[in-house]
């Protein structure tokens, strides 16, 4: 949960960082800012900012705001039906973009949140800077966080069903809840 203050200051914060990217949004765009605690109640620490650009049954275009030290929660895209789940690719437009995986412990830069080290289990660290992508495997398990300046990145993707994805971390709620 989050107070309808944290909400609104968070996607103002989201909005600076996407026009500092020098990325153009209409302000109705800025508006529609996602902002997502994953029910976890720690903002700073835990979520992700979230503007989507193209949403169809076929594809999805988003860009994704984490502020300095955000991460976004470890989760993966499951198969639905005969399709084998979300293919994502994602791509550092401004500040640094640290991606983890399972695979050799390569941690360096990041660390996972405190006291969440057992269900950020993925510590194969990428850090994505402008320019640079990597595409995400169906069912891939991974996570994100924010380097020191934050990050705005794009994530393009076949069809995004969010309310389907897996968290490691079983408190997770997809669903944010904002509190007047
Ligand atoms: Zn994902």
């Amino acid at each position: 949960m989050i107070t309808r203050r944290e909400l609104e200051a968070a996607r103002q914060r989201a909005a600076d960082h996407i026009q500092k990217a020098g990325f153009p949004v209409r302000p109705a765009e800025e508006a529609g800012i996602e902002v997502a605690d994953f029910g976890l109640g720690r903002l700073a620490e835990e979520g992700a900012q979230i503007l989507t650009l193209v949403q169809t049954e076929r594809i999805g275009v988003k860009l994704i705001v984490l502020f300095p030290g955000q991460s976004l929660p470890e989760h993966w895209h499951p198969p639905v039906g005969s399709d084998p789940g979300k293919e994502e690719t994602v791509r550092a437009l401004s500040g640094a973009l640290s991606v983890y995986l399972s695979g050799a412990d390569t941690m360096r830069e990041g660390a996972p949140p405190s006291g969440k080290e057992g269900v950020y289990t993925c510590r194969h660290e990428l850090r994505l800077r402008p320019g640079e992508q990597l595409t995400l495997r169906p069912g891939e398990k991974h996570w994100f966080q924010g380097g020191p300046e934050g990050a705005v990145a794009f994530s393009f993707s076949t069809v995004a069903r969010d309310i389907l994805d897996r968290f490691t971390d079983p408190s997770v709620l997809r669903a944010t809840i904002v509190k007047d």
